[in-house]
């Protein structure tokens, strides 16, 4: 058994083999040379200077399983049931595609010393002097990385300029209504928001704006998304979606004799939305593994998550469950900039809960994940009262 990509969803994948009883020979293989660790605090506490617990809790060497580090899958030969590496072919009875994602970045800026991106420890401990310096940063993008590096780059004192193609913070996950508050979020922090201005070039320290505005900083982080690591898949068999993610299906198998794909590299029809899903989200990593041990160990599975999410931004503590679309019921409990116990935004769907926002308000968040999961039909009048446990709306 070979798994690809020794991040969350591989190292998870590997220890739940083990777990469920695989005995055979277990290689998990990275191609960055840390060993298998959580990518959350990397724009958290690591830039912010605090301690961070990184390294996944496995023990590797307890449960049997090989790490193979600093080794890059180049290849994949399904017929022949082997796996092309930078370290030497390698032959498997089934492989795990756990090769995560790439941070997208914009064009002509590989190799720049001054702009970067962050996915990986290394990233992270490119960016974190700048901080300790209280150097100067400008930051292409309002999303969830946007605002967490915003938040640990005004901590540590750095003049902090923030630009967003979109019309308010978050553009590509939430509606107007409920993201625009944020924006003030970014000018009580002290970092400047520029939005609907789109990037026209980004050179080595340095970014033009389409209005002819440019932004000189020591650094530029460049936090417009992520992408499924899967370039080195093309032509192999395995099934690619037009988002680059591998196809696979409820029980996390590819379709190609022996190959299975699980966490960020992967989408999967989710009977629950009603159609396929890529997240690249921690809790989908975190549970997949259990899904696709099950299906390697011949019983029947289903990945079909609740989709969950976090982010701790500007002091705030946010996390979503579910999933909203256009046509759905907003439904808000409690205001923002109201007195300081938070504020939700609901979803409603035919009557039920669809997706809640919680921006710190944990408690909705709990009772809603079970609602969203149960597709609870709930009262809109009840919901919006904050004082109402959202279990009982
Ligand atoms: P990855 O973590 O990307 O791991 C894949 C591994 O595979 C990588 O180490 C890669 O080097 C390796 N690999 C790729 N190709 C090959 C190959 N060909 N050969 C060998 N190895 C290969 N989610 C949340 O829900 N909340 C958060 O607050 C949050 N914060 C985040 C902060 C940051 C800075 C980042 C980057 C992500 C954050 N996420 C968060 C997302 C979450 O960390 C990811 O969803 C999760 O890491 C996905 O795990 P994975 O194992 O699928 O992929």
């Amino acid at each position: 058994m070979v798994i690809v990509g020794a991040g969350l969803a591989g190292a998870t994948t590997a220890q739940a083999l083990r777990e469920g009883g695989w005995r055979g020979p277990l290689t998990l293989l990275g191609a960055e040379p840390h060993r298998p660790y959580d990518r959350p605090p990397l724009s958290k506490e690591l830039l912010r200077g605090q301690p961070a617990e990184l390294e996944l809790a496995v023990d590797f060497a307890a449960l049997d399983i090989e790490l193979a580090l600093g080794r890059t899958a180049t290849r994949l030969d399904v017929e022949a049931r082997r796996l092309e590496t930078d370290g030497g072919p390698l032959d498997y009875e089934a492989v795990v595609l756990a090769c995560g994602a790439l941070a997208l970045d914009l064009p002509g800026t590989a190799g720049l010393p001054n702009v970067v991106t962050l996915r990986t420890r290394d990233d992270a401990a490119r960016l974190r002097p700048v901080l300790a310096a209280g150097g100067s940063l400008v930051i292409v993008g309002a999303g969830w990385i946007g605002a967490e590096v915003a938040t640990a780059a005004r901590a540590a004192g750095c003049a902090v300029t923030v630009v967003e193609a979109g019309p308010h913070p978050l553009a590509g996950a939430l509606p107007a209504e409920v993201a625009a508050p944020m924006a003030g979020w970014y000018a009580e922090a002290g970092a400047a928001l520029r939005t609907g201005v789109p990037v026209t070039a980004v050179r080595d320290g340095e970014v033009e704006l389409a209005d002819g505005t440019v932004l000189g900083a020591d650094a530029v982080l460049v936090g417009i998304g992520s992408r499924p690591d899967t370039d080195w898949l093309a032509g192999s068999g395995v099934p690619l979606g037009e988002d680059g993610a591998v196809l696979a299906d409820a029980a996390l198998a590819t379709g190609a004799e022996g190959v299975y794909a699980v966490g960020d590299c992967a989408s999967y029809p989710s009977a629950r939305s009603g159609r396929r899903l890529l997240t690249h989200h921690w809790d989908n990593a975190l549970v997949g593994p259990r899904t696709v041990a099950a299906t390697l160990l011949g019983q029947s599975a289903t990945h079909d998550p609740v989709p969950y999410f976090w982010s701790s931004q500007f002091g705030r503590y946010l996390q979503y469950v579910g999933e909203h679309r256009a046509g759905d019921v907003l439904v808000r409990r409690g205001e923002p900039g109201g007195a300081g116990r938070g504020w939700s935004a609901c979803w409603l769907r035919d009557g039920a809960l669809a997706a809640v926002l919680a921006v710190d308000r944990p408690r909705d968040l709990l009772q809603g994940r079970r609602l969203v999961d149960r597709r609870a039909a709930v009262d809109p009048a009840r919901l919006a009262d904050p004082d109402v446990p959202l279990k009982s709306a």
